[in-house]
Formats: C-alpha cells, structure tokens, sequence
C-alpha cells in the first residue's frame, strides 16, 4: 500500500526495537538479557495503584479537557515549585500521551518547513525524527564525553542561522548520563536570549540525579521562563511508563495552540492514568528518592566494570540510568569469527552471540559507543556484564 514520503522517512525506534527483538528472542526460548530500553524495571508505586483503582471504582472514565483535568494541572504546578522552583499558572500546563507524545506536539506547534533546530548529540533517538517529521531540520552540536557532556558555546553560536528557530537540551541526557553544568545551561541561556530562540528542555530525568546534585532548569533563569518549553511527565520518575501521562510548561499562547492540535488529534490522556498522576505528583515522595538511590548504586558497579574492561572507555554518569561506554577500539577487529566495523555491528554481534540486547551509539548520533540501560536489575547487570566481557575477549 503506499505510504507518504513523511512516514515512510521515519526510522522505528531503535531503543523500541531492542526491546521488541529481545523479546521475541526471549519468546523462542533464548535466555536474552536485554539492556536496550530505559525503562525503570521498579513496579509503580502502591499509592499510584491504589488511585487508578479508585479513580475506576469512582466512574472516572469519561473524556476530560484535551489538555487536561485541573487537578492533574494543580499538582504538575505544585511539583514543577518544589522541584525546579518555578512558577507557573494551570494555563501554561498541556498534558499529553507521555513526554514522547509531548514533543511531537510541541515541534508540531513549532515549526515552519525548513526550521532549523539545533540538538546537543548525543542526543536521544526520538528528536531528530520528530523533526523530520514537521519538515524540520536537526543541526546537531556536540557535548561529548571527552568534554564532560558540556557544550562548545561558540560551536552552538556558529549553528545559529537565520532559520534557527530553537534549541533542544536534555540534562540529565539519554543516552550519556551527562548533566549540563550552571555554567553550560547560562550559556545557551544567553545564546536564545540573544537569538530570540525558543529553548526546549527535555526533563524527564530531572529527579534521577547522583552524588546528591541539584536540579537547576533553565525555566528559572532571569527571562527565560517565557522562552522556554518544558517537557516532563511520570514515567521515569514514578516507574510509570505505560501509564502514559506527560506534558510542557510554556507560554500560555504557545500551551492554547498544543491544546486545539491535541483537541483533534488524540483528545486528553487517558482519564485514569492522569487520575494516577495526580497521586504520583501529590502523594508520598520516598519511592523516587528510594529508586534514585538504587539506580546509583547500580551506577556505581556497571561503570567501574566496564572501565576495567579492555577497549573500552566509559565516562561516569552524573544522571539517569544509561551507561554509553565507546567501543570503537574494536572496530576492526574480529570478535567471535565476525569483522567489527560500526556500533550497529557491534550491537548485533553481542545480541547474537552473546545474548544480550543494547542500542547502537548511531542512533543517537554518536558512532562508536553502544547504550546500556541500567533500568534493570543487579542480577542481570551482573550477568550482563560477564557476557559482555567474554564477548569481547571472543576472537
Ligand atoms: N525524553 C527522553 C529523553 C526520554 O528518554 C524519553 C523516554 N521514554 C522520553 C522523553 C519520553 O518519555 P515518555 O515515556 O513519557 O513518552
Ligand atoms: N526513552 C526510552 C529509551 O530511550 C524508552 C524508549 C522510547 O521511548 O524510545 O529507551
């Protein structure tokens, strides 16, 4: 049947499609270990259970506003004060299908063809297709490893072109870990003031952060709350990914116009999972303070292990729960009978033969590394890390 070029254009996406051909191996009997999608392996909350629950006993299951219920709305204002200390007004709230759904909104909203968008790389799958999606272009700076994840202010400043429309940050970043530092998020705060750009701040690990750090959002910097969208949602900080239930902070217009997209599109986000939401925002705190602990100590075995490995190079990561280590000095060389040349080889190789599922560095446009979800249990960050040495001694 034919398919629009549009469509047609898009890769699926590569951290989905681990996850898939894991389980498909699985299903055919194959002890697959799979390290490839950043989901927290935690079960949600209780209290977050406990209020879908109700929210089902109680008959809420009818549409809601398409951006949204007020409470859900209320608690997402009360966090983002308590989290990043800013202020905003329910009217600047739209909440979607997840953060994913989220930003395919907010560039939809954004963009005219031909808009340039400049994206710090490594950079998460999604962004660049979305992009693409809108008739957008990416312009991808690097903030890489041997630079400690921080931008060259004047490599994003020599990007800026009279189509250049936004910047799109993500800190704590998939796929590194890496954190930007004060001095890296006032920079690019300068660089769209001084633009008149929009800044897109993708926040969905803000809460995963180690060695005790503190969150800062640019969205709290002197004139930038009004150029500023923010997107977050429950999924990694609540262990609740297929709840579904994300959203942006920004400008009122700006929110009004996701609103009407999203009133045609999809209508609200599913009633009970923003119900949900509502507890997850509202009720006890501990369960993310207790999985952000883990996700470091976790941190703390996988990353020392794997620098202990020959060939490989790996930077610590300050959040979230990927391990992006550089495998390049295998390029070249044979491993287990096959020629490694690419981080796709690389990934398929390890899946093959060593049955253990990660994602290629190309796809988030860093060739040369591969990522490791630490989203999993020790047990099998252990198991895992054996295979990987052992596949990697294999000639
Ligand atoms: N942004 C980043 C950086 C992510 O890694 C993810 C992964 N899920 C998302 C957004 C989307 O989150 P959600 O599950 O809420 O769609
Ligand atoms: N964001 C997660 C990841 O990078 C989940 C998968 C996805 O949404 O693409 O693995």
């Amino acid at each position: 049947m034919k398919i629009a070029q549009r469509v047609a254009s898009i890769a699926p996406s590569p951290t989905m499609e681990g996850a898939k051909k894991a389980k498909a191996m699985r299903a055919e009997g194959k002890d697959v270990l799979s390290f490839a999608v950043g989901e927290p392996d935690f079960p949600t909350p209780e209290n977050v259970i406990a209020a879908a629950v109700t929210a089902l006993e109680e008959q809420k299951t009818k549409y809601t506003n398409a951006s949204g219920i007020d409470e859900l709305k209320a608690a997402i204002v009360a966090a983002t004060r308590r989290t990043i200390g800013v202020e905003y007004d329910a009217s600047e709230v739209c909440i979607s299908n997840g953060a994913k759904h989220t930003l395919s909104n907010v560039f939809a909203t954004l963009l005219e063809p031909g808009d340039e968008v400049i994206v710090l790389a490594p950079y998460w799958v999604t962004y660049p297709e979305l992009i693409k999606l809108y008739d957008g272009r990416t312009v991808a700076v690097l903030a890489g490893g041997e630079n400690d994840f921080q931008p060259d202010i004047a490599e994003i400043a020599d990007a800026i072109t009279d189509r250049t429309v936004a910047i799109c940050i993500n800190s704590p970043n998939n796929p590194t870990g890496g954190v930007l530092t004060e001095q890296s998020i006032r920079d690019i705060a300068g660089l769209v003031i001084e633009n008149d750009l929009t800044l897109i701040s993708d926040e969905i690990y803000k809460e995963i952060l180690f060695d005790d750090r503190e969150y800062l959002s640019p969205a709290g910097l002197p004139d930038m709350k009004q150029r500023t969208i923010v997107v977050d949602g429950v999924a990694k900080s609540y262990a609740m990914t297929g709840w579904r239930i994300g959203w942006s902070l920004a400008p009122a217009d700006f929110t009004k116009g996701l609103g009407s997209l999203q009133s045609q599109q999809t209508s609200n986000a599913n009633t009970i999972a923003q119900w949900a939401g509502v507890e997850a925002l509202t009720g006890p705190q501990e369960s993310v303070q207790e999985m952000c602990r883990e996700f470091q100590t976790r941190r703390d075995y996988i990353i020392p292990a794997l620098q202990a490995m020959d060939g490989v190079e790996c930077a610590m990561p300050a959040g979230a729960f990927y391990a992006f280590p550089d495998i390049s000095a295998y390029f070249g060389r044979t491993l287990g009978g096959r020629r490694i040349n690419t981080s796709l080889e690389m990934t398929d190789y390890l899946l093959a033969e060593a049955w253990i599922s990660t994602v290629p560095g190309i796809a988030f446009g860093a060739e040369g590394y591969i990522r490791i979800s630490f989203a999993c249990s020790m047990e099998q960050i252990e198991e895992g890390v054996r295979r990987l040495e052992e596949a990697l001694t294999s000639a």
